[in-house]
């Protein structure tokens, strides 16, 4: 098989796997149904040459969140979906709270647990945020859940995934040449290319892999701000940290802190800003529970 029919039969076989969980994952989030085969059909390409510029460029907030559903999908071809409708829409719920509180609050954003007991949490560029079932299960009360909401949202609001997506584009353009720039471009509603499901496959890889010790610092420092601003006790990030940094020796809790690095610093910097924090706020422990099922 020569490498160009190989690269083609790649391309069909990740796009017609990660179409196939996109719908699921689409249903979880209540994204309209991206429909799978009629979906690959491309446009005409365009010969433009502007389109091999267009990797380098900063995208606008639809190209964006069109690369973040994408990465969702993928994210979610790796982990199972805690599939419990009450649960996931209060995750929602205090999501939405915190999210309005932030630096991005016109955005839409969209939650789900992943049914896994490793404490996890990631964000995926656009505004899809994913919380473990494992993480869930650490908390006490809903501020540690804003707490940890807000980190995430924190990674949106301030695009933490904008290096990663500029090289997965530019990586696309080196596979597949300019005219792939088209795949970018946000088509009629659900569209979905295969070029797409690539480039948001090595974004995932990103997303899994976890954000640098600056990164995680900048979304502790928001997290914090974005679950005060929303009426929140927002020592509820510091806690989960502390109580993820006392199970250092569980294997998963070890996963976490490889991808989530500089424990340390980070719980330091999270008692500093309790401390110059003036204030109360709520912490929902019943609220929390009972969404729980405890
Ligand atoms: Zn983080």
């Amino acid at each position: 098989m020569s490498r160009r029919a190989l690269l083609a039969l790649v391309v069909l076989l990740v796009a017609a796997a990660i179409a196939l969980e996109t719908t699921q994952v689409a249903a979880q989030f209540g994204i309209p149904r991206i429909p799978g085969i009629p979906g690959f059909g491309r446009s005409e390409p365009q010969e433009n040459p502007m389109d091999m510029f267009r990797a380098f460029e900063d995208m606008d907030e639809p190209q964006e969140v069109e690369v973040g559903r994408s990465v969702a999908a993928a994210v979610g071809a790796r982990y199972k979906l805690f599939r419990d409708a009450a649960l996931t829409k209060y995750v929602a719920m205090v999501g939405n709270t915190v999210a309005a509180a932030s630096d991005r609050p016109d955005l839409r954003y969209y939650f789900a647990v992943l049914d896994t007991p490793e404490p996890e949490a990631l964000a995926a560029p656009g505004g899809f945020v994913f919380i473990s079932k494992g993480a869930l299960d650490v908390m006490r009360d809903e501020a540690t859940l804003a707490g940890v909401l807000g980190h995430e949202i924190g990674h949106i609001a301030l695009k933490h995934h904008n290096e990663t997506i500029k090289d997965q584009r530019k990586k696309a353009l080196a596979m597949f040449g300019v005219n792939i720039g088209l795949g970018f471009v946000p088509g009629p509603a659900g569209m979905f290319t295969p070029v797409m499901s690539l480039v948001g496959d090595g974004i995932a890889e990103g997303v899994l892999k976890g954000f640098s010790r600056s990164e995680e610092m900048a979304s502790d420092k928001v997290g914090f701000q974005y679950a005060a601003r929303a009426g929140y006790d927002p020592a509820g990030l510091g806690e989960f940290l502390s109580a993820l940094a006392a199970k250092k020796a569980d294997a998963g809790v070890a996963k976490f802190m490889s991808t989530h690095p500089g424990i340390d610093d980070r719980l330091q910097e999270q008692t500093k800003m309790q401390q110059a924090r003036t204030g109360s706020g709520k912490r929902e422990a019943e609220r929390f529970a009972k969404a729980m099922g405890r």
